[in-house]
């Protein structure tokens, strides 16, 4: 605990909001960094965190018509230069294989990798090519269509500038690979797998997101239409937060992902990939962890609630433990969003200050303290994580109310969060104010920028140079409410679109 600003985390999110960022992680014992350049460990803490992830996205995946599958982790290299566009985007950050073993190194006395491959493997950055290999054998008529495939996986990306969650080399993630007879159902495909995540994304781990579509210098490399879902984190950057890509015919042209159709005519199939990765966890914490630590939706929470015993001696404690027990049941018999109700019971021999840091840092959305004196009242102490309150409550009404309270959780943190969203969001139109909106106020805030700014552009080359000047980016041309043209805020041409323009991580 910072006795000075009274806040648990150190520095608060306006001190230095990267820095609180790390702390957060720290204090809530999600993940640290690795003797890996640029990988991470993710402690248990954060894992069932993802492991909720994983369970209602699968869940949506398997609802949408897919089936898990895996791909090798190798790719070998002739593989990755089949398509043009799709090298030149991952060459740069490829992990490459070599050598099948190690031999010992006279010289130094300790290993050498030895026995070179006759073809360099490249450890998976994404997986279209591996996997369209074995599709191009999969499909041969127009029967064997569609493929709706996912995969849970590792990949690697030798990022150069890391942080954990939102950006490391090694990221768990899962990618779905489809393959369709005709254009239009795989633009379908493209666009229900967006709508799969906004889904995800704002009901389940209350994070507000916009649906849109990327620029042609922010496409994947070697798709024709890349859609992304683009939140905005507390220090009013965007965070793109899942993509869907149409890859067209283009690695299907590559692999001969062929199939003959009704007509007896062969055709290239349409392709679509799509994914998600541990990157939504730095999602959710810069978008609802405060100055005192981790803050998670009820819904994606490793534990909704946990119990803390007090009491002060042997007697007391067999008492206080029997009857939080006995709650602890009880509250487990209720489900909420899909799940049985999940509560720990801390009787660690700690402190209760100390304790109670513990599970405010993590994130717990329920602390429920229990000692004689509520047990003579059948109540118990009731603390929220998302707004603090504490109030004393009936045993009977919290059993009655528990998951109404969750409830209440889960929407408060969405509505919080697209409160702020829109409170820094902007229409912009003209250069001048664009430049004020993105430029620090002063030396003493040189992170300070404004959020994101709606603007109507006429080209992506024309705005390039500004934005690089200012170290904007487009964040997409959002898809929902942006039918009417209008005027391109820098160059006064005639625009059909608004895009989302912000700072980024
Ligand atoms: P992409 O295949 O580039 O469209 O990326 C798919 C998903 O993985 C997107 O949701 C990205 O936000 C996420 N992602 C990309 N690179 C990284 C990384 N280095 N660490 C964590 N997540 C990433």
């Amino acid at each position: 605990m910072n006795k000075a600003s009274k806040t648990a985390i150190s520095p608060t999110r306006a001190e230095d909001y990267p820095e609180w960022y790390q702390q957060v992680i720290r204090h809530a014992d999600l993940a640290e960094n690795s003797p890996v350049r640029g990988c991470m460990v993710i402690k248990p803490w954060g894992y069932a965190l993802w492991e909720n992830m994983q369970r209602v996205l699968d869940k949506k995946f398997k609802e949408t018509g897919h089936q898990n599958a895996y791909f090798p982790l190798f790719i070998p290299m002739s593989y990755l230069e089949k398509e043009a566009e799709h090298v030149e985007g991952f060459a740069k950050e490829c992990a490459v294989v070599t050598h099948h073993r190690l031999e010992a190194d006279p010289e130094t006395g300790g290993l050498r990798p030895a026995g070179p491959l006759e073809e360099p493997l490249i450890v998976r950055p994404t997986s279209e090519t591996i996997i369209g290999a074995m599709y191009a054998k999969w499909v041969q008529s127009y029967r064997d269509l569609p493929i709706l495939i996912n995969q849970w996986a590792n990949v690697v990306r030798w990022e150069m500038r890391t942080r954990l969650f939102l950006r490391t080399a090694e990221f768990l993630w899962q990618e779905g690979h489809t393959v369709h007879a005709t254009k239009e159902e795989a633009i379908e495909e493209t666009y229900k797998m967006l709508d799969v995540y906004a889904d995800f994304a704002e009901n389940y781990m209350a994070v507000p997101v916009i649906k849109g579509e990327k620029t042609a210098g922010e496409r994947f490399p070697g798709a024709d239409i890349t859609v992304s879902i683009e939140a905005m984190m507390q220090d009013r950057k965007a965070l793109q937060a899942g993509t869907s890509h149409f890859l067209g015919q283009n690695f299907s042209r590559a692999q001969e992902i062929k199939f003959q159709d009704q007509n007896s005519e062969i055709s290239y199939a349409w392709t679509t990939s799509w994914g998600v990765s541990t990157r939504l966890i730095g999602a959710l914490i810069m978008t609802h962890s405060d100055d005192d630590g981790m803050v998670i939706p009820p819904k994606i929470a490793p534990a909704h609630a946990v119990i803390l015993p007090i009491y002060r001696d042997e007697t007391q404690r067999a008492e206080v433990l029997a009857y939080c027990q006995e709650l602890k049941q009880e509250l487990s018999k209720q489900a909420y969003a899909g799940r049985a109700i999940e509560v720990e019971l801390d009787d660690r021999d700690l402190r209760g200050g100390e304790k109670k840091w513990y599970h405010v840092k993590r994130g717990v959305p329920l602390r429920i303290e229990v000692g004689p004196k509520d047990m003579a009242k059948d109540a118990v102490f009731l603390a929220r994580r998302d707004t603090g309150k504490q109030e004393s409550m009936g045993r009977a009404d919290l059993l009655a109310n528990l998951l109404s309270i969750l409830d209440d959780m889960q929407a408060n943190l969405l509505t919080r969060a697209k409160a702020m969203r829109e409170e820094f969001t902007q229409e912009i139109n003209s250069e001048a104010e664009f430049r004020k909106y993105f430029t620090p106020k002063n030396a003493d805030n040189p992170e300070f920028h404004g959020g994101f700014a709606m603007c109507y552009f006429s080209s992506e080359e024309e705005v390039q140079p500004l934005l690089d000047e200012l170290k904007v980016t487009i964040r997409c041309i959002p898809i929902d409410d942006n039918d009417t043209p209008g005027i391109c805020f820098l160059t006064g041409k005639p625009a059909e679109k608004k895009g989302v323009f912000a700072k980024a991580y």
